[in-house]
């Protein structure tokens, strides 16, 4: 490609709303422009990029023995609705109607699309196991669309559902696109880091997370470096420290605490740390009232805590509901004295010792409250988030934290969709059974944009081989129509011998010219300049590195395979 005939709008400046390296390198580079808040037009270089990148996952599923299909973005309500999702997707969900009043979903994902296509098509279990995939653009509302392509409206993901015969069958599905994955993402040249995550209520390793370590990621994760253990801040454990030996035990009285409503308020006033103060959280699980009680210091994690009730539906309660479970105003709950309501403990909370709550009453606090004395501690569980310092679950050693962008996610999904929506096949023995599934996505913008935020310097993006839009950026420097000619000649080489190549053939200086392919990244520069014309000899240089190499042109197809290789 002639770069003089092609669209390559690269910037010297970045761009003011872009906050993120990908986001100011992607636009700056000429791979894409902004369409709308959350919205990007993919330019012809940057559609290349995301091309490679799609192929490495379509070659890497279809390895791995799943079968490419495509849905319609448009997806029937009626599928939502026998899922029940059609009421819980929320406002994330882009929903419309067409003029005979037919409602559909801009699909966000196609659990529902896919079960529905399975049940039509399948009725044995010798058709079992499938998996099946697509590529496709996916619709999201999302509350905050940032960070260019990372977090977009609109965007391409490639989604895999499997079906399988039992649980040992959803295993090995399971197991084949773990390791799919593991290819993409390294094919892609970047360096992924596969932590658990929450999984619902399916257990074990059911699910994963590849992540991208990066400070703008929105994930946090949870690392020990003596183990290997990894999950995201959603699913980590974290082991209490053992209790010391408790201090006698106090009386429990009421202190009259004015205006003191935040736990640094409370520090300052009591003079003790904030692990000494117990936070007594309302919720409304599934429309009931829930009181969660968990050391000050700590943050109850509302994935575990839905989790272990089981709750499908968690928010906080309104000032009314706290008023009526505890008799007071936002700010006064404790769990000693309450009744009819249930309250769950995080698991440190009943070796804590002379703890300060609130009183259930406006303006007062109890001191000296004695988990077991003072309340019983009935129900106890994990339900407050591991941190960095925070003690390993499998080896005992202190872990510590990294930030990281979500590229992929693997899921042990169960039976959710194929119960509700009555997928059954028939078994061995003539009678039915209930295939039970998994679920498979990666974000293909995403991906493409995290491979810039780690692939990059000073200077602009440095693309890895696999995903490069070019294979090699060919940059003329000549002064006369023959020189001119001459490079020409070198292009039409690289064409003929199947190379893709970006022949910049602009009438510009040779400082502009590099400056545009250290910007663009293309892993290997060719320059034809002076010791060209003089003596028939091109400049190589890989992107990633300082060295230029001479190589004669007769040797210029060999060196540049060799490099390819
Ligand atoms: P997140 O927690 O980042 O919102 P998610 O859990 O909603 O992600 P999934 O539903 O598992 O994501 O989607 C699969 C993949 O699609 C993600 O791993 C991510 O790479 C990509 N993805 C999700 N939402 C977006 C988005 N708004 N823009 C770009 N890619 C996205
Ligand atoms: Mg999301």
């Amino acid at each position: 490609m002639r770069v003089s005939k092609y669209i390559l709008p690269t910037l010297k400046e970045n761009p003011s709303d872009a906050v993120v390296l990908s986001h100011r390198l992607m636009v700056r580079a000429g791979l894409m422009r902004k369409e709308s808040a959350g919205m990007y037009a993919y330019l012809p270089l940057g559609l290349r990029v995301l091309r490679k990148i799609t192929n490495i996952v379509k070659e890497e599923m279809d390895r791995a023995g799943a079968h490419e299909c495509l849905m319609p973005e448009l997806t029937n309500a009626d599928y939502w609705k026998e899922s029940g999702r059609w009421e819980t997707m929320g406002p994330e969900m882009f929903r419309i109607t067409d003029r005979n009043g037919l409602e559909y979903s801009l699909g966000p994902t196609h659990e529902e699309a896919f079960t529905n296509l399975v049940r039509s098509v399948i009725s044995s279990y010798r058709d079992l196991p499938i998996n099946l995939y697509q590529i496709n653009t996916k619709f999201r509302d999302e509350i905050r669309p940032r960070f260019g392509v990372i977090r977009s409206k609109e965007f391409i993901m490639k989604d895999a559902y499997s079906f399988d015969i039992d649980q040992k069958g959803l295993d090995e599905s399971y197991n084949a696109m773990a390791k799919a994955y593991r290819r993409i993402f390294e094919r892609c040249g970047l360096e992924t880091i596969p932590v658990q995550a929450d999984s619902g209520n399916m257990g074990g390793s059911a699910s994963e997370e590849f992540m991208v370590a990066s400070d703008i990621g929105e994930e946090t994760l949870l690392l020990c470096e003596k183990c290997g253990y990894r999950a995201n801040s959603e699913k980590a454990e974290y082991t209490r420290p053992a209790a010391g030996s408790k201090s006698a035990a106090e009386e429990m009285k009421e202190v009259h605490t004015p205006d003191i409503k935040t736990i640094d308020d409370l520090v300052k006033f009591f003079k003790c740390e904030e692990g000494m103060f117990l936070k007594s959280i309302i919720y409304v699980a599934d429309g009931k009232p829930l009181m969660v009680v968990v050391p000050g210091s700590r943050e109850v994690n509302e994935h575990k805590l839905k989790n272990f009730t089981g709750a499908l539906e968690l928010d906080l309660a309104t000032d009314e509901i706290v008023q009526k479970v505890t008799g007071a105003p936002f700010g006064s709950a404790g769990p000693a004295g309450i009744k009819d309501t249930r309250i769950i403990f995080d698991i440190s909370v009943k070796d804590m010792s002379n703890a300060v709550t609130g009183a259930n009453k406006m303006d007062y606090h109890f001191s000296g409250v004695n988990p077991g004395r003072d309340f019983a501690v009935k129900e106890e569980a994990d339900v407050t988030s591991a941190r960095a310092g925070d003690i390993c679950p499998k080896c005992g050693a202190p872990m510590y934290e990294k930030k990281g962008i979500e590229v992929g996610h693997i899921f042990k999904l169960g039976y959710k969709y194929t119960k509700a929506m009555n997928l059954t096949v028939l078994d061995e023995k003539g009678g039915s059974v209930t295939p039970i599934m998994g679920c498979y996505g990666i974000g293909v913008n995403r991906t493409m944009a995290a491979v810039v935020e780690q692939c990059s310097d000073e200077r602009g993006i440095i693309w890895p081989k696999e995903v490069a839009p070019f294979q090699v950026h060919l940059v003329g420097i000549s002064k006369t129509d023959d020189e001119t000619m001459a490079v020409d000649e070198i292009y039409e080489k690289l064409i003929a011998a199947g190379i893709d190549v970006l022949y910049d053939d602009r009438k510009a200086s040779p400082g502009f010219k590099f400056a545009d392919a250290d910007l663009i990244g293309i892993p290997l520069r060719i320059t034809a300049g002076k010791g060209f014309f003089a003596n028939g000899e091109l400049e190589f240089k890989e992107r990633s590195g300082k060295e230029i190499l001479n190589v004669p042109a007769d040797k210029l197809l060999d060196t540049i395979k060799e490099y390819l290789k």
